[in-house]
C-alpha cells in the first residue's frame, strides 16, 4: 500500500470562475497552480527558455516573463511557442506591449493598474483584443505601485485600497463584457496581504493569485509566504500562488510546492519526517536527514521517509512511514512499510534507505 495521504481538506475551496491559462485550468475547483517568474532578459530567448525548462522540471505550472522593452516584446512569440508551460507576459507602463503579448500568443497578460499610463482609457481596446484571442488578464495590484488616486484617498496601501484598485480595474473590463480575469493584491506585509485577499474574496468571484510581494531573501520570504498562504489556503482562498524570493526562481517553485503539499492541497512528493534531535539522540540526525533528503531528491513518487534519532519515537514514526530508520547504539533499524527488514551499522543507514526507496519507487511504477 502507499502511505495514506488522504486527509480531509481544511476548508472547501472558495468557488471561483474558471479560467484556461494556456491549457492550465485556474479556479473553479482546478488544482492550485504554482507560478514563478524568470530573471533572465526576456529578449535573450535561449537563456529564458533554459530557465523556463528548469522551472518546469522543478514543478512550476505557469511562468511569467517581464516585458519592459520592444526587444522583449519581440521575443514573446518564440518563448510562448517553445515553453513547456504557459507563459504570462508581465506588462508595466506601456499598453502597447499588452497588445504585443496577446498577438504573440501568450497564455495570459498581467497588467498593473497602478502604473500603466492612460490604462483606463484603453481598457476597451485591451478587452476586445484579449477576448478575440481568448487571453485571460491578470489584474496585478501591488502595494509598491498603487494607483495614485487610491494612495491619496487612503494615505497608504491599506487592504481596502488594494482591493478597491483591483475591483475598479475589473469593473472597467466588465463594462466591456470581459470577465476572464484573475486578480492579485500583493503587499510585503503578510497581515495586510491576508486582510486584502479576505476582503477581495468576499467581493468577487474571480480566481485569486496569491503573493507576498518583495518578501525578502529566501529564509524570510519563505516564512512570510508560508504564513500568509497558509492562513488563506486554510480558508479556501487562492487559486494560484507565487512565492517571491530574492533567490533563484527554482527556489520559489520548491517553496510553493512545499506549501501546497503541507496544506494537503497537492499530493506529497518526498516527505522527510525527521526528529529535531535531543539529548537522547544516538546518531547525528541532522547529517542523516540532510543526506537522505539529498539522496532521494527528485524521486518521482510520493514517499514518507522517517529519520529518527532514538527509540523514543523512532520505531513509531518509522513504522507509520513508507520507509524509515530508528537509531540506537550506533545502529539503525530499517523499516519498510511498517516492518523491520534489517538492522545496519550507522555508516550504512543512508545508502540502505536510498536503496530501499528506489526499490519502493520501482514497485510503485516509477521509471
Ligand atoms: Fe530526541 Fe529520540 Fe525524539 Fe529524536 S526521536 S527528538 S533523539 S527523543
Amino acid at each position: 500500500k502507499r502511505h495514506d495521504h488522504d486527509i480531509e481538506p481544511l476548508a472547501p475551496r472558495r468557488q471561483t470562475r474558471q479560467l484556461n491559462v494556456g491549457g492550465v485550468l485556474v479556479g473553479g475547483g482546478a488544482p492550485i497552480s504554482v507560478q514563478s517568474m524568470t530573471t533572465t532578459r526576456t529578449s535573450d530567448i535561449g537563456a529564458t527558455l533554459q530557465q523556463i525548462a528548469e522551472l518546469t522540471a522543478t514543478g512550476c505550472n505557469i511562468v511569467r516573463v517581464a516585458c519592459p522593452t520592444q526587444d522583449d516584446a519581440d521575443a514573446l512569440k518564440i518563448i510562448a511557442k517553445q515553453s513547456q508551460i504557459p507563459v504570462i507576459a508581465d506588462i508595466h507602463f506601456q499598453p502597447k506591449y499588452v497588445f504585443a503579448a496577446i498577438d504573440a500568443g501568450c497564455a495570459a497578460v498581467r497588467v498593473n493598474p497602478g502604473n500603466i499610463k492612460q490604462f483606463d482609457d484603453r481598457v476597451g481596446e485591451i478587452a476586445k483584443a484579449a477576448k478575440d484571442a481568448g487571453t485571460p488578464i491578470r489584474i496585478g495590484v501591488n502595494a509598491g505601485s498603487l494607483d495614485k488616486r487610491l494612495l491619496q484617498k487612503y494615505g497608504k496601501a491599506t487592504p481596502e485600497a488594494l482591493v478597491e484598485s483591483a475591483l475598479w480595474e475589473a469593473s472597467l473590463f466588465e463594462e466591456h463584457d470581459f470577465r476572464d480575469i484573475k486578480i492579485s493584491v500583493k503587499h510585503n506585509d503578510p497581515v495586510v496581504m491576508i486582510k486584502a485577499y479576505r476582503l477581495l474574496s468576499q467581493q468577487c468571484e474571480y480566481p485569486l493569485h496569491l503573493g507576498v510581494t518583495e518578501a525578502g531573501p529566501a529564509f524570510q520570504g519563505t516564512i512570510k509566504s508560508a504564513a500568509a498562504f497558509g492562513a488563506l489556503l486554510a480558508e479556501g482562498i487562492g487559486d494560484t500562488i507565487r512565492v517571491s524570493l530574492s533567490a533563484p526562481p527554482v527556489e520559489e517553485v520548491k517553496v510553493g510546492n512545499q506549501i501546497l503539499e503541507s496544506m494537503g492541497l497537492k499530493e506529497r512528493g518526498l516527505e522527510i519526517v525527521s526528529c529535531p534531535s535531543c539529548g537522547r539522540a544516538q546518531v547525528d540526525v541532522y547529517t542523516l536527514a540532510e543526506q537522505v533528503t539529498a539522496g532521494l531528491e527528485g524521486l518521482p513518487v510520493p514517499l514518507r521517509v522517517a529519520v529518527m534519532g532514538c527509540v523514543v519515537n523512532g520505531p513509531g514514526e518509522a513504522r507509520e512511514a513508507d520507509l524509515g530508520v530508528a537509531s540506537g547504539n550506533g545502529k539503525g533499524q530499517i523499516f519498510v512499510k511498517g516492518e523491520v527488514i534489517r538492522t545496519v551499522p550507522e555508516s550504512q543507514i543512508v545508502e540502505t534507505l536510498i536503496e530501499e526507496a528506489v526499490k519502493l519507487a520501482e514497485a510503485m511504477g516509477a521509471d
